[in-house]
């Protein structure tokens, strides 16, 4: 039941505690590893103390640096650290943003500025990026008016740089890779696309949103892990989210610049508003000190070794659950995964049905397509719910082949519907009800 008036009068504080956390009832489970997605959890003691960090900071806003020494600090200090790990030189700059959204957002305008700056010949700018990368670049091209440009995948689910250098024009304003992206876990070929944005004088972004807190770590604990960050030249901007591997509290990420020559091109600034001078680094205006606390205080009590202990067990689940699932006739590992974020697929296996039926156990699952496919996303969560997955998917594989035709709808259907449609408008326009829908009283 969803109320729709405004309280008429206030709610005692236990009580209105006490409805949250009545609320969660019905939340996905990731506390119990029931969940491969969304919640990225490093085990209680980093919980605990990013908790602490944030509701230390709660109050404070990040919006204006001078009046928050504090968060001044924090953020200088959470930047740096990030581009040290990351290979970043002594004129490596960046800022901390609400996420992966928001740190990528920031690096599609500022190379689209740059360009308008350096390359004003330019008037119908284009973004080159893989099929895989994260919607946000695509969300970008969108809002700033840029135009993306796919790069198709080979069959190891990694961009294919000679297509990518055939997509290359004068109007070119960027070009992007992933390391890891998101769908498949698997890494694009980052020098060789750096190369090619030497080649062409083009920047080059390289979203480690996903494994700028993770391929250190695995590097460092002796995984083949290939260079992938400001050590390849010609890699120009980098976003990682603390978030994710950093284990961090929600809202916080990097995004980083080679130079600041770049990153000029990031702020908005103006003189004429009659509140005052103003200056902004990223999107949002005020900007939450809890965020900031959080990360800081995380990257501090773990430290680098902190983290390869982390990376080391993850790996070690990761490599667990991998080894459960190929065992499993019919299933097999998209690409080659850098990480402990990867993808199954199967020609033999209805995964949509087979989803639907683990989530009628308990299970969140997370379906994509193009080709259809299961994704997993490992934490310390998963530390003890492996077998009980595996076992569960056993169960799930018999149910849907001895009876298919109870799978017809569900996911099943709302896959092979989208896919049937002659263009995407349809889907379009079915997705934006659904997304008006979750906001809509009734
Ligand atoms: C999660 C993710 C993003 C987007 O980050 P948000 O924090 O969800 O906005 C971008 N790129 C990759 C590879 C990601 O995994």
């Amino acid at each position: 039941m969803v109320q729709t008036q405004f309280p008429a009068a206030g709610t005692e504080k236990n009580k209105v505690l006490e409805q949250l956390q009545a609320l969660r009832g019905e939340d996905a489970n990731w506390r119990d590893g029931r969940t491969w997605s969304l919640v990225y959890y490093g085990g209680e003691e980093i919980a605990d103390l990013t908790r602490q960090a944030y509701q230390l900071f709660s109050q404070e806003n990040g919006l204006n640096p001078g009046a928050f020494p504090s968060l001044r600090q924090m953020e200088t200090e959470v930047v740096s650290m990030t581009a040290d790990l990351l290979g970043g030189g002594s004129g490596t700059v960046g800022n901390m943003t609400s996420g992966g959204t928001e740190s990528i957002l920031m690096a599609v305008k500022t190379a689209r500025d740059y360009a308008r700056a350096v390359r004003p010949e330019i008037h119908q700018p284009e973004m080159v990026l893989p099929v895989t990368a994260h919607p946000a670049f695509s969300k970008a091209a969108a809002y700033f008016d840029i135009k993306p440009v796919y790069v198709p995948l080979t069959e190891e689910y990694r961009a294919d740089v000679s297509v990518a250098r055939r997509l290359i024009n004068a109007n070119t304003i960027l070009l992007v890779g992933s390391a890891p992206a998101y769908p498949h876990g698997v890494m694009d070929p980052i020098e060789e696309l750096a190369g090619i944005a030497l080649e062409h004088h083009i920047p080059f972004h390289v979203d480690a949103c996903l494994g700028g807190f993770m391929l250190p770590f695995l590097k460092d604990i002796g995984e083949p892990v290939p260079d992938f960050d400001f050590r390849v030249p010609g890699v120009t901007s980098m976003s990682a989210d603390l978030h994710k591997y950093g284990y961090a509290s929600k809202g916080a990420s990097v995004v980083l610049y080679r130079e600041d020559e770049y990153r000029q091109h990031q702020f908005y600034v103006r003189s004429d508003w009659p509140g005052g001078l103003f200056a902004s680094p990223t999107m949002a205006g005020t900007r939450p000190g809890g965020a900031i606390a959080s990360a800081w205080a995380v990257l501090h009590y773990l430290g680098r070794d902190g983290y390869n202990r982390l990376a080391e067990s993850t790996l070690q689940i990761t490599r667990r659950l991998q080894e459960a699932l190929i065992a499993v006739p019919g299933l097999h590992i998209l690409g080659n995964p850098q990480m402990s974020v990867f993808a199954i697929g199967s020609e033999e296996v209805n995964l949509y049905a087979v989803a639907d039926e683990l989530e009628s156990r308990g299970w969140h699952m997370d379906r994509q397509h193009l080709p259809p496919s299961l994704h997993f996303m490992v934490t310390q969560a998963h530390r003890n719910s492996v077998d009980a997955f595996i076992d569960d998917l056993h169960k799930a594989i018999e149910e849907v082949a001895g009876h298919p035709e109870a799978y017809a709808e569900g996911s099943t259907a709302m896959y092979g519907m989208v896919g049937s449609l002659p263009d995407s408008s349809l889907a379009h326009g079915f997705m934006r009800d659904y997304l008006s829908s979750m906001t809509r009283k009734s």
